[in-house]
């Protein structure tokens, strides 16, 4: 089976809803020029009203930085997983290593959150992620054993598959320092070793993107690994131009 390619924007705090609408108009007219690997856009909350309207005509997706693990009630400030289905996301990141290490989000609380998502027939892109300290310590693999450990406890893995995981080294993100495409392949098939042992098929048809300090220029190298299927694009997904290169399509 052949996994097609993710390239997935991460605007984080970024855009007012003004400035997202500028943004995507830019996306979508490149978007209509050329061939594109699958897109998928997450804004920030208030900005996802106009998006979602926006790319109502084309074949981009929208997705979400967060949710809250709860569906509705007395939790002044969080945004729930059927609110963001309602506004017309399919995708959500959950655990993200900002959200991991500013916010204190633990890998139980992570858990919940994506079983949450899947609950409410969203898609979560579970980030995982190694420290430098940890890297250095040659424990990347073990780390990212355990965060999807935690996070998939619950889930039921004879469902077919419909999650999305990122590889992010933390000291990757934001640094302008990326994994050789080779380190990277080297946990991306190691994360698909770990999901063959559950099944085939969820090994064959599930997702890993990677991320940190993707842009235009090193995006290829990483996506023509066989095990890398797309990226997670954190500051070059605020330039139209330069995402859209990512995303253009090339043959694997
Ligand atoms: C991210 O936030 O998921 C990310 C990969 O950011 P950046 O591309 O800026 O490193």
């Amino acid at each position: 089976m052949m996994r097609k390619i993710l390239v997935a924007a991460n605007w984080k705090m970024n855009t007012t809803p003004t400035s997202a609408k500028k943004l995507i108009e830019a996306i979508i007219k490149e978007h209509d020029r050329g061939i594109y690997y699958d897109i998928l856009i997450c804004p920030p909350f208030t900005s996802l009203g106009v998006v979602s309207k926006h790319i109502q005509n084309n074949d981009i997706a929208l997705g979400a930085q967060n949710h809250s693990q709860h569906d509705n009630g007395a939790y002044t400030g969080e945004i729930s997983a059927y609110m963001l289905k309602d506004i017309g996301c399919k995708y959500v990141l959950i655990g993200h290593s900002e959200r991991r290490v500013l916010m204190k989000e633990s890998n139980d609380i992570i858990s919940e959150k994506f079983n949450t998502a899947i609950a409410h027939d969203l898609i979560p892109i579970l980030c995982v992620g190694e420290t430098i300290n940890e890297r250095e310590q040659g424990l990347t693999k073990a780390v990212i054993q355990n965060q999807i450990d935690i996070a998939t406890q619950g889930y039921d893995f004879k469902k077919k598959a419909c999650f999305v995981i990122a590889y992010e080294p933390i000291w990757a993100i934001g640094s302008g320092l990326t994994a050789t495409p080779n380190d990277a392949q080297d946990i991306h098939s190691h994360i698909r070793s770990r999901l063959k042992i559950i099944s085939k098929e969820l090994a064959e048809n599930t997702q890993i993107l990677y991320g940190g300090s993707v842009n235009k220029d090193n995006a290829d190298a990483l996506f023509s690994m066989p095990d890398i299927d797309g990226g997670l694009i954190g500051g070059a997904s605020l330039d139209s131009s330069g995402f859209m290169a990512i995303a253009r399509q090339k043959n694997k």
